[in-house]
């Protein structure tokens, strides 16, 4: 039997549960989790010339700029152990940047978790992520363990661009860009739509079977 490869993609708006679904993926698979959020922010924590610029979009929930984060992203998916399949969370979010990548990957799946934006800003309010692995959690639907801290120890924090004024605009470039990236995988024939308005299991269940991998 020829073993499947998955190289997909997750879209969805802000908290639309990616992140959470990415993990669960790959896991299941076996695969790595790619976030261009979390790359980015690591490069924020380095505190270079080119991190200090970053932040200072993301602050604002503004898209870092292509120069930034394709080659960051490209970089991460060309190592080994990409190699076999992976899980991009975050990227492509612009028709540009999935035209960019259909230059160096052939995806097999697209996924989309729709999400109103009322359920996203309700969501928003509660999500609180580990300083120290970018692990997320949400403090009603995914709480940690202990209280105010990661698994693995970090502290747990809110996000920068998790503001009223970040959300508002995050929202925007969702519905103005990135809902048109979900269309481009739609003409392909690759896009899987899920309905993120369920409990978490059951966003699992759905991803799982449309993707047809047992749970
Ligand atoms: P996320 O962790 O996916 O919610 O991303 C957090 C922030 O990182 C976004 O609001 C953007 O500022 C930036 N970012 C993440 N992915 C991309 C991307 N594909 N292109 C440009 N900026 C991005």
């Amino acid at each position: 039997m020829i073993e499947q490869k998955y190289k997909m993609i997750i879209l969805g708006p802000p908290a639309s549960g990616k992140g959470t679904q990415a993990e669960f993926l790959a896991k299941k698979l076996n695969l790595p989790t790619i976030s261009a959020g979390q790359l980015l922010r690591e490069e924020v924590d380095k505190d270079s010339e080119i991190g200090r610029e970053i932040k200072d979009y993301m602050e604002k929930g503004e898209l870092v700029p292509n120069r930034f984060t394709n080659e960051l992203v490209k970089a991460r998916l060309e190592k080994d152990d990409c190699s076999d399949g992976f899980i991009s969370d975050g990227f492509p979010r612009i028709r540009i940047q999935a035209k960019f990548l259909d230059t160096f990957v052939d995806l097999t799946q697209a996924i989309v978790i729709r999400v109103s934006d009322e359920e996203v800003e309700r969501r928003l309010a509660g999500r609180r992520i580990c300083s120290k692995c970018g692990k997320v959690y949400h403090l009603e639907f995914n709480p940690p363990l202990k209280e105010n801290a990661c698994e693995c120890g970090g502290k747990l924090e809110l996000r920068e661009d998790d503001t009223p004024q970040a959300i508002h605009q995050r929202l925007k470039i969702y519905h103005e860009e990135t809902e048109e990236v979900a269309d481009y995988y739609q003409e392909k024939g690759i896009l899987i739509e899920i309905n993120g308005e369920q409990s978490i299991e059951k966003v699992k269940k759905e991803v799982f079977n449309k993707l047809k991998i047992k749970s």
